[in-house]
């Protein structure tokens, strides 16, 4: 059986909103009218846990204000419930990949929260030449780039 999710009908279907459906299972841990929380099928470690708006959103720019602000909120009791959970979790990780570029898998913003803790392993890795700071020139020019997008405050 093939489900489309979303308002375009030639979409794909959707693995997120497929969980949030209750047509996929996935172990829960929060839900809410905009947002809920489900472990993450291939842990980074024990834990590691993916916020998720429940209205369909590819891209964090597609994804209306209130349930982008609530994503953090979430994932800051989720960090906290990590805390307390008795699972190793000396440290958090919070990781959103916004687009295929920046690696994300699934096309339905999700905010990772992973517990972390010395010698778990895993580490970020930058090119060489994120060491060397950019020219303060550079900084300008790119934050006027930038600035010119923000809107009103
Ligand atoms: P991304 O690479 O897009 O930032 O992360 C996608 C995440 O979704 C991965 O960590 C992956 O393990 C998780 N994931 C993919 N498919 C499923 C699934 O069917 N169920 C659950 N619970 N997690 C999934
Ligand atoms: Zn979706």
């Amino acid at each position: 059986m093939v489900i489309f999710i979303g308002e375009n009908k030639k979409m794909p279907p959707c693995i997120f909103c497929n969980i949030l459906s209750g047509l996929t299972p996935a172990d829960i841990i929060f839900r809410d009218e905009l947002c809920a929380a489900f472990m993450d099928i291939r842990p980074i470690n024990p834990g590691h846990v993916l916020v998720v708006p429940i209205s369909h959103a590819a891209l964090l720019t597609e994804l209306e204000e209130a349930a982008c602000g609530r994503l953090l909120l979430v994932a800051q009791r989720v960090d906290a419930a990590l805390r307390a959970s008795g699972l190793k979790c000396e440290g958090v990780n919070l990781f959103l990949a916004d687009g295929r570029p920046a690696g994300q898998e699934v096309l339905h913003v999700h905010l990772h929260v992973i517990p972390r803790f010395a010698g778990d392993g895993h580490h970020l890795r930058f090119h060489p030449a994120y060491f060397k700071p950019t020219p303060l020139a550079d900084l300008e020019k790119n934050s006027d780039l930038i600035r010119a997008h923000m809107g009103g405050s």
